[in-house]
């Protein structure tokens, strides 16, 4: 049975991935999401074999079937990844409030990843979304009072940011903080609590770090997206809440 549902998590995965990538590069974009996807170099209208998850694309051997052009080799990988670790969600957590976090968590992981880097911008849906599954998730295996205090935990991590990106523009002339890192942040206290997602804000300054590095000695002239590192920052939370708890009262008791 376990095998079974080992097997449907990560069709589940790959199928919701196959998804995200279709939300993550068409809401940007300003195009619908109804009508099927289409070849990027002809236009070609996709049939129904060509839209398996990862099953197309060795298929096709990544090339469009129409026009012979290349496909895009991100797409099965992100399929293939969200598979395995829906998969492993499942297998590590079995039935429970954690299991469905963390399928909520990836999947907020992966959107942001796309549509953060590509076009610099963390789309409203999917952080909306994802609060009210936490919101109910919250309620369905801790009760109503749980519930309202994780409401009220995203309301006090959504002013805590608004406050640093107040300071920042301030400080350094230039948006500090994006409207959808702010929005963002509110699901990070609604996920984790206040003080567990104040660590998730350390922590994914420090994960930014190499990056923002590395785009300032190239000389490069844009802006660090940060929506990718708070969410990879609030899942090691997450994934790791236990092991900061006993951090924290050592830290507290010593
Ligand atoms: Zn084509």
């Amino acid at each position: 049975m376990d095998i079974y549902f080992g097997v449907l998590f990560f069709l589940l995965g790959s199928v919701f991935a196959s998804f995200y990538g279709v939300v993550a590069t068409r809401l940007p974009e300003g195009k619908s999401l109804l009508g099927r996807s289409h070849c990027n170099h002809c236009n070609h209208q996709l049939s129904w074999y060509e839209l398996i998850p990862i099953f197309s694309y060795l298929f096709l051997r990544g090339k469009c079937h129409h026009c012979h052009k290349k496909l895009p080799i991100y797409e099965p990988i992100i399929e293939l990844f969200m598979g395995i670790f829906f998969s492993i969600s499942y297998f590590y957590y079995g039935f429970s409030y954690e299991l469905w976090m963390s399928l909520i968590l990836i999947s907020l992981f992966v959107l942001i990843y796309i549509s953060d880097f590509r076009y610099m911008i963390i789309l409203d849906s999917p952080l909306i979304i994802s609060s009210i599954l936490i919101f109910f998730l919250k309620w369905i295996y801790f009760g109503i009072q749980e519930a309202l205090i994780s409401l009220f935990s995203g309301a006090i991590l959504f002013l805590i940011f608004l406050g640093i990106g107040f300071l920042g523009s301030k400080i350094f002339k230039r948006e500090a903080l994006g409207g959808g890192d702010i929005k963002l942040a509110f699901v990070m206290g609604e996920s984790v609590g206040i003080l567990y997602a104040i660590i998730g804000l350390i922590l994914s300054t420090f994960l930014a770090l190499p990056y923002a590095t590395f785009t300032l000695l190239n000389n490069e002239d844009r802006e660090v997206p940060f929506g990718p590192f708070l969410i990879s920052a609030l899942c090691m939370v997450f994934v790791f809440y236990e092991k900061f708890t006993t951090i924290l009262k050592f830290i507290m008791f010593h």
